[in-house]
């Protein structure tokens, strides 16, 4: 690479010798270009504060003149130094442990700036590192980095050679991104990142600099992916489908809603992709009750009108039947014929089934996992579509895709992290986004309540039956008791059954046979039931606009993300939708997911708290995921920043100019430094 500060030796920096060398060479630096891109991993905070906005227990910076002599006491081998300091009119007690040589410092009316613990009661500071204003301040006022060190080398010492560094070597460091890029996303030049990430002058400067530099991290990683899609991947060996606009315009005219904008952009994508002779691998996500299965839908009346056949892969019974029942609504004027294909079926009608497939009666087949048994051919597969990406392993999707010659590939979900992460971080997909919900939707109303409000709760499945509308009581299902959660449906059953007896009151669970499940959904579907007592079988999927309330006994047994599946069930309609989370108040993480239910409906959001609460190690399994382990980008946190970092780098790499242009030399010269990306790609 043309930067050539990676080739500078660290020794070329005062004050270090081969055995320091050695040591920062432990630490991975070796050269001064190492050295400026060692970032510090938290600031500690000298600025001064004012004691009336400071809690207790907080690590603050304070100043104020010495207000007695100082007495010390001794004990042991340590000491502890005490001594009253007035700052902003108050008197505050320092205390010092093991600093005994600064007791003849400490003279009457000198000025001190002290940092360390804030003991509000006592008025009373714990001191962690003190400075005199006549002497030295070179921390207090300032953000000092910290860096993650080991052997002999200090803080500080890390801290004076990169001083060192960028004072010397500073105005050496290039510029790497293209300056559309700079310009496009407000970003500061890379010189002043750098030494804004090490030495910020205020919040603001730190903040700009890791912006900038989260962005190239991510930006020079998407990069890679895309220049190796860009020149590997992208074979043109893939189905061309030719799109006619009238007939897609007619269908989508059809529906018995207009499409969201961001339906019609998606839709575009995903027509534009169908068209060219490359398999199309395509996300969508988009969160639940954003309308995915109808743009599904135009994907599959497509591939049909282009001569071949559509799948739709889903991960339970209830909602293949539920899409079949939709499709085939959907479908039928046009004489689109739509099978369905599950664990199910008798021998007979699954052999009927694929028979009629194989020979192309069958234009779309809705199924579980029924569907990727060897047996099973097509005449001519044109588009598959999973749904629920999620609930399904990679694989499964794959061998699908092998049952037609490279047929394009739509897979939906309606979480973003961490699923949604890995494939785009690691997959070779494109990622379409659903970013707004249908037009006229109401926030769902949550409520937290205890088991005793269940009177009311009742109260409330009776108000909203008198409307018309429909209610879904949850119980839990836990795997390895599906016994007891199936007996725990049945007595709820009972009980709703006696106590709202104007009611009528549906019961599913897993242990019944697939025909009475789907009697059981058709009538709730149709209106015909008052409330639905379910397992979660009915988690994903389910679509029944006229249930506007979702009620989850022992929410708290219930994962973050499962809760907000289970909410989106309701909520899909015109009308005002309410869920109720009934909850052991003693639970206390379990108070903290109903506080998050409570306080947002927004997916990404519910993710991003999902995460926090659990922890950033269970939610990747960190280095077994093969996720890639950034300097500075959290992908979480970051997550925004990581996809536009991928469009832009999508863009860049499908431009002529950015494989000969010597704008882009750079740019180039840093995909051929460390080719090799780590982690394991997924599907
Ligand atoms: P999800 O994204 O969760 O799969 P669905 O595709 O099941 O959502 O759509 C949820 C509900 O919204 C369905 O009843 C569907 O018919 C309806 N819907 C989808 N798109 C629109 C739209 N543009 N306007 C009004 N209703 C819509
Ligand atoms: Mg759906």
């Amino acid at each position: 690479m043309s930067n050539h500060l990676f080739q500078i030796p660290l020794t070329k920096l005062q004050g270090v010798g081969p055995q320091k060398a050695e040591e920062f060479h432990a630490l991975g630096i070796s050269t001064v270009g190492d050295l400026l891109e060692y970032y510090p991993f938290r600031y500690e905070d000298y600025r001064i504060r004012e004691l009336s906005e400071v809690k207790d227990g907080e690590r603050i910076t304070i100043q104020g003149t010495i207000a007695s002599m100082p007495s010390m006491q001794r004990y042991g081998g340590k000491s502890r130094l005490i001594c009253r300091v007035t700052v902003e009119s108050m008197l505050v007690t320092a205390v010092w442990f093991n600093r005994a040589f600064l007791k003849d410092q400490l003279t009457l009316g000198r000025e001190i700036t002290l940092t360390g613990k804030w003991d509000q009661r006592r008025r009373h500071l714990t001191v962690a590192d003190s400075e005199f204003p006549d002497r030295s301040s070179a921390k207090t006022g300032t953000l000092q980095p910290v860096y993650s060190v080991g052997g002999s080398i200090t803080q500080a010492a890390i801290r004076k050679l990169i001083d060192r560094a960028l004072n010397q070597f500073g105005s050496l460091i290039p510029e790497i991104l293209p300056p559309e890029l700079l310009d496009k996303h407000s970003l500061i030049p890379r010189r002043e990142a750098i030494s804004g990430i090490h030495r910020p002058e205020n919040t603001r400067e730190g903040t700009e600099a890791r912006r900038r530099m989260v962005y190239e991290e991510l930006f020079l990683f998407q990069l890679k992916l895309q220049a190796y899609r860009a020149t590997h991947l992208k074979q043109a060996d893939g189905l061309v489908q030719p799109v006619n606009n009238d007939e897609i315009r007619s269908f989508v005219g059809a529906l018995p809603f207009s499409l969201t904008d961001s339906q019609k952009q998606v839709i575009n994508e995903i027509l534009h992709d169908m068209k060219q002779p490359y398999a199309m691998n395509r996300l969508l996500q988009g969160d639940v009750g954003a309308g995915k299965t109808v743009v599904a839908a135009v994907g599959l009346y497509a591939t049909v009108r282009a001569g071949h056949q559509g799948a739709l892969m889903v991960p339970t019974e209830i909602l293949a039947d539920q899409h079949v029942r939709s499709l085939g609504k959907m479908f039928e004027p046009y004489g689109i014929q739509v099978g369905l294909l599950t664990g199910s079926l008798t021998e007979r009608k699954r052999r009927d089934l694929i028979a009629s497939l194989q020979m192309g009666l069958l234009d779309i087949v809705v199924g579980t996992h029924a569907l990727i048994q060897e047996d099973v051919f097509f005449r001519s597969l044109g588009l598959v579509v999973t749904d629920e990406q999620h609930r399904f392993g990679v694989n499964q999707r794959s061998i699908l895709r092998r049952k037609g010659m490279n047929p394009d590939v739509l897979t939906m979900t309606a979480t973003p992290i961490p699923r949604t992460l890995a494939i785009t971080v690691f997959g070779d997909l494109d990622v379409s986004t659903l970013r707004e919900r249908p037009k006229g939707r109401k926030p769902i109303k949550t409520y937290s309540v205890k088991h005793q409000m269940m009177d009311r709760v009742l109260g409330f499945i009776r108000k909203e039956a008198e409307q018309g509308r429909q209610t879904f009581f949850i119980c839990p299902l836990i795997e390895e008791s599906e016994k007891i959660d199936v007996q725990n449906a049945i007595d709820l059953h009972i009980q709703l059954t006696q106590a709202l007896p104007e009611l009528s009151i549906g019961l599913l669970h897993g242990r019944m046979t697939a025909g009475e499940k789907e009697a059981t959904m058709a009538l709730f579907a149709a209106g015909k039931t008052n409330v639905l007592v379910s397992t979660t079988v009915i988690e994903v999927g389910v679509d029944v606009p006229n249930a506007t309330l979702m009620i989850v006994m022992d929410a708290d047994r219930f994962g973050l993300s499962q809760l907000h599946q289970l909410r989106g069930r309701v909520g899909r309609g015109e009308h005002q939708s309410f869920c109720i989370l009934i909850a052991d108040p003693k639970s206390e993480n379990g108070q903290e997911r109903m506080k998050a239910m409570t306080e947002t409906d927004d997916g990404f959001e519910i993710s991003r708290r999902d995460l926090e609460i659990r922890g950033p190690g269970e939610f990747f399994g960190t280095k077994q995921s093969g996720m890639p382990e950034f300097r500075l980008a959290n992908l979480v946190n970051d997550f925004e920043v990581l996809e536009q970092a991928r469009d832009d780098a999508a863009a860049l790499t499908a431009m002529e100019q950015f494989w000969s242009s010597p704008t882009y030399a750079e740019l180039r010269e840093n995909l051929a430094r460390d080719a090799n990306l780590n982690g394991e790609p997924l599907d």
